[in-house]
């Protein structure tokens, strides 16, 4: 136990006690945290793979803690995704969003921003409406919001996951399927979805170069988007190749280390006013 405290050695120590504490502890933190504004955004481009202009953004939220320092949501979601937490970190989330997006509307940015929600969000019944208030006090369009969902959150509780989709679409907001090629669900489901981008998992463009099953999948996931016009995005594009390739292929978007990493606000302000191309 006399171990460092740091989220890292703990989170994957089940066997540890202290754990258990740990992570009640940061819990019961998240609260606090959103209050004294330590969850912050940064802000990641997808690229138009044609004309390498920055069409949007996606919002990743990092928590600073004022002990533990930086932790990432791949740490700190899954401790606050089966409590009430998440709702008002969600909520949290993209009133950030949105009021960033309003900002740079302002400085004549047009850009359509993405939050990620967990699949919990979408059992709350005031989820949508919620949203909808939040467009509407900022005086934000409800088609510069997207929201990312995980293909494997879609399949859990689908009846109810639809409706909340539905209702979502139905005010304007865009569903992006996260992770896409992960979650093992049917075809059949997916085009009953009637998502509007489908985002290929970056464990498929990774190695697309020298595995031969993934640069498969790649090319049928980009081919069968194409038909069923669903936008595609490839995520986790880290190399010049990777990005010819999905050229090649058709893919109109891409987004990854090989663009930008996830940047402050101010830095994607920057790279607009220079109307970078990549
Ligand atoms: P995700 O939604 O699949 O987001 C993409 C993750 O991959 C991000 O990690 C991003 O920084 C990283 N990434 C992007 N391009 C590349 C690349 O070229 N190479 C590599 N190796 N990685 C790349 P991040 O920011 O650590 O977020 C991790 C996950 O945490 C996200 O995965 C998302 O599922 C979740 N997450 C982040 N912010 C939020 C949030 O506000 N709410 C919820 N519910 N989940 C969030
Ligand atoms: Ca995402
Ligand atoms: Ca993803
Ligand atoms: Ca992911």
């Amino acid at each position: 136990q006399a171990k460092s405290n740091r989220l890292g050695s703990y989170v994957y120590n089940e066997t540890l006690g202290a754990t258990y504490l740990y992570e009640a502890k940061l819990r019961s933190d998240i609260s606090e945290a959103i209050k004294q504004e330590q969850i912050f955004l940064l802000y990641q481009p997808k690229v138009d793979t044609q004309t390498g202009k920055i069409i949007g953004v996606e919002a990743l939220a990092r928590w600073e803690h004022p002990i533990e320092g930086i932790i990432s949501p791949i740490h700190f979601i899954p401790l606050i995704e089966k409590s009430v937490h998440i709702h008002k970190f969600t909520r949290y989330v993209i009133e950030k969003a949105i009021m960033q997006a309003k900002q740079w509307q302002l400085q004549d940015i047009d850009m359509v921003i993405a939050v990620n929600i967990s699949p919990y969000n979408l059992l709350d019944i005031n989820f949508v409406q919620d949203i909808q208030t939040i467009l509407t006090r900022h005086n934000l369009s409800s088609s510069s919001l997207e929201i990312e969902l995980t293909e494997t959150a879609m399949m859990s509780n689908i009846s109810s996951t639809k409706l909340s989709l539905i209702e979502l679409q139905k005010i304007g907001v865009s569903i992006a399927i996260d992770d896409f090629g992960t979650g093992l669900s049917s075809l059949s489901y997916i085009s009953q979805l009637n998502a509007d981008v489908i985002k290929i998992d970056r464990s498929f463009v990774m190695d697309m170069n020298t595995n031969k099953h993934n640069f498969a999948i790649v090319e049928a996931i980009i081919h069968l988007s194409n038909r069923l016009n669903w936008t595609v995005v490839a995520e986790g594009v880290e190399s010049q190749e990777q990005l010819n390739t999905l050229k090649s292929l058709g893919c109109p978007y891409a987004q990854g280390y090989y663009f930008n990493r996830p940047l402050p606000a101010d830095k994607i302000s920057t790279l607009m006013a220079d109307n970078i191309a990549y």
